[in-house]
């Protein structure tokens, strides 16, 4: 037993959660919740990468699930609770590859796309519209017909300085951002202003990206685009990642490079042997038999070799396709049906039964309770006054036998 589940709550997860369980839903949420997309949402961006910080960490994971967040707090590695940033957090689970001098390099931008089994398992090529900034053309990302010159405000520093009076004879002196240049220390005079990007250097664009999806890639998957990211000048710019997203499948359930179904099958079918048709992701149509003279089992299981998922880069292996069989039995019986079908079934096995044993009534677990209530109800009308009631008849167990 965990002492708080909070963390995991946080995640939408149970706290039997696997490692990859954590990581994909911090992956949905991290997308769903990130400021860029939903910046009024700062505040459960970080909750939602405190909370995977810790419980991607094993050893955190433990102190968390024995003691809560208090022990986090006061424990060797919680270092007085503090967490890593949630944007470097969010780097690390989706930056690309190593981080190359990293100031000068725009960030990362991730986007996610939904993509069927069916795609996954024949590939596709999927266009992903997106917005991004880039140089201006016009001015070619100096932002007027004049080079900047120094900001007024601020006299190049970027800061500007107020006096505050604190009390009687106390003053101090803020520092802030000057607002005239947002802390460049430079402008664009406002009449050399270029007209299409407004001084700002940048401009939006639309893009179309291209996404090749493999055959055999899988949910949470990253295709990166190198160098996508948004432009801004003197900065190289970062790379566009694409996450795979997914979406579950209505017949198809995949575990790997396996695939598995559930197949109901009746009775005479179990007993006597089938065949059934099967639609693959890639449109074609298998068909499954039993061995003559074999039964399937309710809870059966049995696969077919080859028919699973292609191998990432290598589609030509493929899985198994894993069926998992459901016998639909029938709820009544003729009951002069009865010795024709002991005729032919396996005999009965013997049963010995003693003379004192008692004969009862079985009735559905479900109207149990319903007998129940009702018997409750009816003492009740019956010792109406007595104030231990519910004392002496709450508890009854009534997996009672009735004489007959
Ligand atoms: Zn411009
Ligand atoms: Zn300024």
């Amino acid at each position: 037993m965990v002492k708080e589940t909070a963390f995991y709550d946080v995640l939408g997860v149970s706290p039997t959660a696997s490692t990859d369980e954590l990581k994909k839903a911090y992956r949905k949420l991290a997308l769903k919740f990130h400021p860029d997309k939903n910046p009024n949402e700062g505040e459960k961006f970080k909750l939602i990468s405190q909370a995977y910080e810790t419980l991607s960490n094993p050893e955190k994971r433990k102190i968390y699930d024995q003691g809560g967040e208090q022990a986090l707090k006061e424990g060797p590695t919680g270092g007085g609770g503090g967490f890593s940033s949630p944007m470097d957090i969010f780097d690390m689970f989706f930056g690309g590859g190593l981080r190359r001098n990293k100031e000068r390099r725009g960030k990362d931008v991730v986007h996610q796309l939904t993509v069927t089994l069916e795609e996954l398992h024949n590939g596709t090529t999927r266009k992903l519209a997106l917005q991004k900034h880039v140089i201006c053309s016009k001015c070619e990302g100096v932002g007027g017909k004049k080079p900047p010159e120094k900001c007024p405000s601020c006299r190049g520093t970027g800061m500007q300085v107020r006096i505050q009076q604190l009390g009687p004879g106390m003053v101090s002196q803020v520092q802030s951002m000057c607002g005239e240049c947002r802390g460049q220390g430079e402008r664009i005079n406002p009449k050399d202003k270029c007209k299409t990007c407004e001084g700002k250097k940048v401009v939006r664009e639309r893009k179309i990206l291209e996404v090749n999806v493999d055959k055999g890639m899988e949910d949470g998957q990253k295709i990166m685009f190198s160098g996508e990211g948004d432009q801004e000048p003197g900065v190289e710019p970062g790379d566009i990642v694409v996450v795979l997203d997914e979406q579950e499948h209505q017949t198809f359930k995949r575990y790997g490079n396996d695939l598995s179904l559930s197949m109901r099958i009746s009775l005479v079918e179990s007993l006597c042997g089938f065949q059934k048709p099967i639609q693959t992701l890639d449109d074609r149509t298998l068909l499954i038999s039993a061995i003559p003279g074999e039964v399937i089992k309710h809870g059966d299981t049995k696969c077919v070799m080859g028919e699973g998922m292609p191998q990432y880069r290598n589609p030509f292996e493929k899985g198994r396709l894993v069926i998992h069989f459901q016998v639909d039995f029938p709820t009544k019986i003729p009951v002069d049906r009865i010795p024709q079908l002991e005729k032919i079934l396996p005999p009965r096995p013997e049963v010995i039964i003693p003379d004192e044993a008692e004969e009862c009534q079985l009735i559905e677990v479900e109207a149990s309770y319903e007998r129940n209530r009702r018997r409750r109800h009816q003492d009740h009308m019956m010792y109406d006054d007595d104030d231990d009631d519910e004392g002496m008849h709450g508890g009854r167990q009534h997996v009672q036998c009735q004489q007959s």
